[in-house]
């Protein structure tokens, strides 16, 4: 008799992804057989963790890269978050998940002013809370913005006062913590690491380092991982990833809030931004830098060869990355990230772009924050020759594969909402997902 665990549906990785999917599973839904895998021996670890990313829950408001509808898509999510986040401050005030700070995007120069002007009649019904402020309300919010600022520079600011700043990695630890109090038939195995998934058509066989697993239905939410076990089953064929590490400097506090600049067209990373730690308001990072690696999980060096059968190395995989780098946009702005880690001439040269926003910051003010900022799976797309803008979700038969670069943290219970409606389809009408329920806790309140 076989001896493989058995579930109706299991969820492989215990990020910010697969909590969210589990905690919507358990709270709005009937599914009890489930099950997580998670490699390392607690949740949120990886690009989830505090140290990993750039905290902020991002709404679409200060964003300047994003369109209207993208916006009103991020920000549907990010209130779903932010509802969940003010739920349990109330509930367990002790949690701290997060911080709140003001947040704002600052535009430099005429043409940018300009451009965010325009932008805040476009933007303002959706975000009524935004304020556009001047040179001297900018000043009051935040003075080192100011201080050895040419006088005569034009700037404007929109504000917010909803600058959540999120542990991502704490939130994970307390999805997980609800959703056991919630089912109790939930299996949670933790230092099990996935090896390979086969698809044996009346269920999928996952093969682990504890033994062998089985279920109807599978999520794979393992970040960059993901698209590795995609690939073997025979999905996303047509995508490859540029892994994008992000690193962060620090400094004593200059700054009370979040402000972000104007971001540059053509780029899918966040344009360099100062933000305060979640955990501690005299410390505010900068960054993060995006650089090119060669591994699907930083600083996890084994995950090389992992890089390398996702990437392909094919011609048509080939032909697209000298593509995407033929972009003079792109390349420069590349090689420019590839400094900023660099001993001696990376904190230099980075100080340059910190002082769009400090001024006056002294390069003895920055320290670069070591093993801190995680990778993004920034999706190529081989068919169409582009670098794809967000996240990616490929769907199998009776699977789900989430791919997520930023703002994934931002869009995790968005995504566990979408991917709950799929999974009940996936069950043929044997479950039910109570959306009033969810709609009412999380979208209605915002
Ligand atoms: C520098 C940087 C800044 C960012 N800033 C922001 C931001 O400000 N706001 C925002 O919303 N997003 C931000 N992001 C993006 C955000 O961090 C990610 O989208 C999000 O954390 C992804 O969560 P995840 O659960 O999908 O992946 P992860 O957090 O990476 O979790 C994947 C999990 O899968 C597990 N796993 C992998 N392989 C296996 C296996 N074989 N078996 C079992 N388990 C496995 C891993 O151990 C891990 O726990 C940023 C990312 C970076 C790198």
């Amino acid at each position: 008799m076989s001896e493989n665990k058995k579930f109706d549906l299991i969820i492989v990785g215990g990020g910010i992804s697969g909590t969210a999917m589990l905690y919507t599973l358990s709270k709005y839904t009937d599914l009890k057989r489930v099950c997580l895998l998670e490699k390392y021996n607690d949740f949120g670890t990886v690009n989830s963790s505090q140290l990993m990313n750039s905290q902020t829950l991002h709404f679409g408001d200060i964003e300047t890269n994003y369109t209207l509808e993208k916006a009103a898509t991020v920000k549907r999510s990010a209130d779903m978050v932010k509802n969940y986040l003010e739920t349990q401050k109330l509930e367990q005030p002790e949690e701290k998940l997060f911080s709140k700070y003001s947040k704002m995007v600052m535009a430099v120069g005429s043409k940018q002013v300009k451009e965010l002007d325009a932008r805040f009649d476009t933007f303002r019904t959706l975000f009524p809370h935004l304020k556009k402020i001047n040179r001297e309300e900018i000043g009051k919010l935040e003075p080192r913005v100011l201080k050895g600022r040419d006088p005569h520079q034009e700037i404007l600011a929109l504000v917010t006062e909803d600058g959540y700043t999120v542990d991502f990695g704490a939130m994970s630890r307390n999805f997980v913590k609800k959703s056991q109090a919630l089912n109790p038939e939930l299996e949670i195995c933790t230092d099990t690491k996935l090896s390979s998934i086969q698809d044996l058509q009346t269920h999928y066989q996952l093969n682990t380092n504890k033994g062998v697993f089985e279920a109807e239905v599978v999520m794979v939410c393992a970040g960059g991982h993901s698209i590795l076990y995609a690939k073997k089953l025979g999905y996303g064929k047509h995508f490859a990833i540029l892994s994008m590490a992000g690193s962060f400097y620090t400094c004593p506090k200059v700054l009370n809030g979040k402000v972000y600049t104007m971001q540059q067209e053509k780029l899918p990373f966040a344009a360099i931004h100062g933000d305060p730690e979640v955990h501690n308001a005299n410390v505010t990072r900068f960054g993060p830098t995006a650089k090119t690696i060669y591994l699907l999980e930083r600083y996890n060096y084994p995950t090389y060869l992992e890089y390398l059968k996702v990437f392909g190395f094919t011609p048509k995989a080939i032909i697209t990355l000298i593509k995407i780098a033929s972009d003079w946009v792109i390349l420069k702005y590349l090689l420019s990230n590839f400094v900023y880690d660099m001993p001696f001439i990376g904190k230099r040269s980075f100080l340059k772009e910190v002082r769009k926003i400090v001024p006056n910051i002294k390069l003895s003010e920055l320290t670069f924050a070591k093993n801190t900022g995680g990778t993004r799976p920034q999706i190529v797309n081989n068919d169409t020759r582009k670098l794809e803008m967000g996240e990616a979700k490929i769907e199998g038969r009776n699977i789900i594969f989430n791919i997520t670069p930023s703002p994934g943290a931002s869009t995790c219970l968005g995504n566990a909402y979408k991917d709950t409606q799929t999974v009940m389809e996936f069950f043929k009408g044997k479950y039910t997902f109570d959306k009033a329920a969810f709609e009412k806790d999380l979208v209605d309140r915002a």
